[in-house]
């Protein structure tokens, strides 16, 4: 028999659907500041996943990928409970920046979070004891920086058994493994208990459709290898990369300072020695190409045209053999 989800300040029992709005800290004018909060508590038993966005206030995709996941599916045969937060870092969200307005913390640095400490940290309490420790799985949804885009890929610790088991349901082509920067949300939550994984898709200040529309297929995969929907069956991506190791994977950096024309979109396979982009200068005298140092994918690209030295261009990741066989075979098959 399933069990009712429970909060500090609320229950919802099985069968219920709660859309709540916590209170995680107070505005200069004393108005509480709060979270929005979907729980979806399914009449049949199972785990509860929770799925978070916009912990990085800029960062929209996942928004709308909670959402629709909170609002638009069909919950009548959901077995477990569903924890839906479309807006973690509500100050930042309303700014539309990155980090929290004051003092410009990283909500995604400040989990598990501390009642007694800075009002990251308040916040982030808050939100880590009512909403993500009780669950037993979670998704967090982020985007690039402003001005790049990633293509959809999940990060995880893949030596950690129950995260990898996840972050292989999600079913993305490329999987980043490591364990994440101390007080991230997806870290603190695998080392308290609930193992989880962050999403990567697309750019900061969009929706992106073909994109969030990949992640919710992962979200169903991921439903389903937890036997949260009968329906659903696990995905399988066609090809995976795991990719671990500094030496598989590397920033392309900009040596010299200038407007950047990139040559390849987010998720293209670029081979040894391709131009990737190339720097010129505002009289089109002096150019600069970049080459690809390997053959490897880029999971991500500059969307941003300008850069000094030393900005990032592009992330490109590394693939073994057999992977780039798959991708090269599938590209034939497109084409046919
Ligand atoms: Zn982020």
């Amino acid at each position: 028999m399933s069990e009712p989800f429970t909060y500090d300040g609320g229950s919802v029992a099985p069968g219920e659907i709660a859309n709540v709005r916590y209170t995680v800290s107070e505005t200069y004018l004393g108005d509480p500041v709060r979270v929005p909060v979907t729980i979806v508590n399914g009449e049949q038993d199972g785990p509860t996943l929770f799925l978070s966005a916009a912990a990085h206030g800029d960062e929209l995709n996942g928004i709308e990928i909670v959402r629709e996941v909170a609002h638009e599916w069909d919950h009548s045969d959901l077995h477990g409970t569903l924890v839906c937060l479309p807006v973690l870092n509500v100050p930042a969200f309303i700014a539309q920046q990155r980090y929290l307005p004051i003092y410009d913390r990283d909500l995604n640095r400040s989990f598990p979070g501390d009642d007694a400490s800075t009002s990251a940290k308040r916040i982030a309490a808050r939100i880590f004891r009512n909403f993500i420790e009780p669950c037993d799985l979670g998704l967090d949804f982020h985007t690039s920086t402003r001005g790049r885009t990633n293509m959809l890929h999940a990060r995880a610790d893949m030596e950690h058994g129950a995260v990898a088991r996840l972050a292989n349901a999600f079913a993305s082509n490329v999987i980043i493994s490591t364990q994440g920067p101390e007080g991230t949300l997806r870290r603190e939550a695998a080392d308290a208990g609930t193992p989880t994984v962050t999403v990567e898709l697309g750019e900061a200040h969009r929706f992106q459709r073909p994109l969030i529309d990949e992640a919710l297929e992962g979200v169903l995969s991921v439903m389903a290898e937890y036997g949260m929907r009968d329906t659903e069956t696990v995905k399988w991506p066609g090809w995976r990369t795991v990719i671990d190791g500094s030496d598989e994977k590397t920033w392309l950096r900009a040596d010299a300072g200038g407007l950047v024309e990139m040559h390849h979109d987010r998720g293209s396979l670029v081979e040894e020695g391709d131009r990737v982009c190339t720097i010129t200068n505002p009289f089109k005298t002096d150019s600069t190409v970049i080459q690809a140092p390997f053959t490897g994918l880029l999971v991500g690209v500059l969307e941003n045209p300008l850069v000094y030295p030393g900005n990032p261009l592009c992330h490109l990741v590394k693939l073994d053999e057999v992977t780039l066989r798959a991708i090269r075979g599938r590209k034939l098959a497109d084409r046919a």
